[in-house]
């Protein structure tokens, strides 16, 4: 397989936000898909459909909302200086301009500085981004520039492969065709030996 192509892009302070600007307003979001849901023809006064738009709605809502959680480091007394990797990552997002999901795995890693990560954590970092209407690049580069920003590590590496619904259902119907993205940070990027290693652990 060919080297995925590098996506690194300038990101706002905005799109290192954790936490959503708002809540999700159940009640309003109930009512809009009973509407939506009764454009599209749906008789809801049918027995098996009238809780549609409630479980709708939480669906969405689940897949929109990231489980917190507590970033643990800890000192990297044995200065372990090789790459660390978590690879094959799945996760479950939704694709912000058709509002259908898309799923696949990430490969994350990192070349440690003065701290490590609960390695649990790296698939929750994956997680805390992947619930919120996403494109695929942002989703990969807010993954690095969040590790980078707070493990302060010599370098980051993230390369994420998604099958997308809305290309693969509709549109093209390009059925199995994944996207490939990938942003490398510090020693992963400009180190040759270490950006060989984590893209051959990606693949
Ligand atoms: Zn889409």
């Amino acid at each position: 397989m060919a080297e995925p192509a590098i996506a690194i892009t300038k990101l706002s302070r905005a799109d290192l936000r954790v936490v959503p600007d708002r809540p999700i307003d159940m009640v309003a979001a109930e009512r809009a898909a009973a509407d939506l849901l009764r454009a599209f023809g749906l008789d809801l006064t049918d027995e098996t459909l009238a809780g549609t738009p409630q479980r709708m709605v939480r669906g969405y809502a689940e897949l929109l909302t990231p489980r917190e959680f507590t970033l643990t480091t800890f000192p990297n007394d044995e200065h372990y200086d090789e790459l660390v990797l978590a690879r094959s990552i799945p996760f479950t997002s939704v694709c912000e301009h058709h509002m259908l999901p898309f799923t696949g795995t990430a490969t994350v890693g990192y070349l440690p500085g003065d701290r490590i990560l609960g390695l649990s954590k790296l698939a929750r970092v994956v997680e805390l981004f992947a619930r919120r209407p996403q494109v695929q690049e942002r989703l990969t580069t807010q993954v690095a520039r969040w590790l980078d920003t707070h493990l302060r590590p010599k370098g980051v590496g993230v390369v994420v492969e998604a099958e997308h619904t809305c290309m693969t259902l509709r549109g093209v119907t390009a059925h199995g065709s994944t996207t490939i993205t990938s942003a490398l940070l510090g020693l992963v990027r400009d180190d040759g030996r270490t950006r060989a290693e984590f893209l051959g652990f990606s693949r």
